[in-house]
């Protein structure tokens, strides 16, 4: 995401990038093909409504001349009033388009030494370990790492459609979703059979380099056995509310797992909040038990991943390089962002730096709150995603959610503007 995002820009700028990729050859332990911007886990983008942060932020970058995001419009599959994009046609269009143009140079190589020249590091959550090791001598022990979870794909065509029903949560905007409701005893035999599955410890996952493991999730990607452990009704009032989502009869089911369509034709389904470390033997029993999906063809099981990232406001400046190879700039999830766009607006930061001198963006912007994010020194350094809590408050108090979140959408985009247009 943020290098393919930094070579559009650089590229278009008229500078000449050589883009380095590991894959296909070195793989990760997520990606399946050698694109470009391929997406790992969900194919959303998040929401497009102004009145959200992770709309704003899209908004945001779309004034600050993001490249990415444009070619992602033209890979929409619906989702309401999220940006979900069909995940293949969305990497062959980068792909394709960072190959065909005349001023990047791919190669495709493992990189394993620090380069010499200035150099983007944008290398992800799974960053090779051949590199981390070149980078070790520079990032004391302030790096960081844990492990993430990626829910399972389903075909839509092995799917009992007498039981799940199309419809979206209150009949807001297009019923983009199929839904599977659970009786009482349904609900009760899924937690009790999560609870007891067999499942890959983190052990199993540690390698000699990483001797030391922190055990920690995104909490928006908490694997489903966690989320049941933590409590019988964790689910019924989380992921798997039913609220809004009544059957076309009228009745309210006990709970309701969500499907999201994973492309245009509605083909293949994502089971909405199910990432799992559950043995793949085990996911097929198990969620076999969701009732509608007793046939299920597994397109993909759920897995987990390593997701590393340093410590940046210790180990960065502010610019994103180290003070001490000042040519080496680091970009995307790899600093502790968090999420596909956020990512984008990484590598869409490190040309603004690089290229334009930007030393700023404004306070009220959640572009700028992310970049001071990565600059903000605390004691238990975190990956950080659009959200509207790291913006500053506003003068006038908005009783309204809903106006408030608005208001604070027209300041940032206003002051934004006003910023654009001075610089
Ligand atoms: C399993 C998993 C699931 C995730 N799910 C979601 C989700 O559902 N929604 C969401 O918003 N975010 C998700 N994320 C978080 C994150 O937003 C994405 O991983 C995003 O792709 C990160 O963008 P990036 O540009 O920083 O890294 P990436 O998109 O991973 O790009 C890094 C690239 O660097 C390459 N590379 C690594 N090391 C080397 C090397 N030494 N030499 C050459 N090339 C190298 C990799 O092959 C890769 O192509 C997930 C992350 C993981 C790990």
């Amino acid at each position: 995401m943020a290098g393919s995002e930094a070579a559009l820009q650089f590229a278009d700028a008229g500078w000449q990038v050589n883009l380095y990729e590991m894959r296909p050859d070195v793989t990760t332990p997520a990606h399946e093909t050698g694109n470009f911007a391929e997406l790992v886990c969900s194919n959303s983008l998040k929401s497009s409504l102004i009145s959200t942060a992770s709309g704003l932020l899209k908004a945001e970058m779309e004034m600050l001349g993001c490249k990415l995001l444009p070619l992602a419009a033209q890979c929409t599959v619906p989702a309401g009033n999220a940006l979900a994009i069909d995940r293949d046609k969305f990497a062959e269009l980068i792909t394709a388009t960072i190959n065909e143009h005349p001023h990047i140079k791919v190669i495709r190589q493992e990189v394993t030494q620090l380069p010499e020249n200035l150099t983007i590091i944008a290398t992800g959550p799974l960053t090779s370990d051949a590199l981390l090791k070149a980078l070790l001598p520079f990032l004391p022990q302030e790096h960081l790492y844990f492990f993430d979870a990626i829910a399972p794909i389903v075909s839509a065509e092995s799917l009992d459609y007498d039981i799940v029903y199309r419809k979206t949560r209150y009949d807001k905007g297009e019923a983009d979703y199929l839904n599977c409701p659970f009786t009482k005893a349904e609900y009760y035999q899924f937690v009790e059979a999560l609870n007891a599955a067999e499942k890959h410890t983190a052990h199993e996952f540690e390698n000699e380099f990483f001797a030391q493991i922190n055990f920690q999730f995104y909490e928006n990607c908490t694997p489903i056995e966690e989320l049941a452990r933590r409590g019988a009704e964790t689910l019924r009032f989380g992921v798997m509310r039913p609220v809004g989502l009544e059957t076309l009869a009228g009745d309210r089911p006990y709970a309701v797992l969500q499907l999201r369509t994973e492309n245009k034709d509605f083909s293949s389904y994502n089971l909405v909040g199910c990432q799992t470390m559950l043995r793949y033997p085990e996911q097929k029993k198990i969620f076999r038990l969701i009732p509608g999906m007793q046939q299920a063809e597994f397109l993909r099981y759920g897995s987990i991943h390593r997701n590393t990232y340093i410590n940046s406001p210790q180990i960065l400046s502010s610019d994103l390089n180290l003070p001490t190879l000042p040519e080496l700039y680091f970009a995307g999830q790899i600093t502790g962002l968090e999420g596909y766009t956020e990512s984008i607006f990484g590598g869409l930061l490190s040309f603004l730096i690089i290229a334009t001198g930007l030393k700023e963006l404004p306070e009220t912007t959640i572009s700028g709150q992310l970049w001071r994010h990565l600059q903000t020194d605390v004691k238990n350094y975190q990956p950080m995603n659009a959200n509207f809590g790291i913006l500053p408050p506003l003068k006038e108090k908005i009783r309204d959610k809903k106006m408030k979140k608005l208001a604070l959408s027209e300041r940032a985009l206003q002051d934004l503007k006003i910023v654009r247009r001075s610089s």
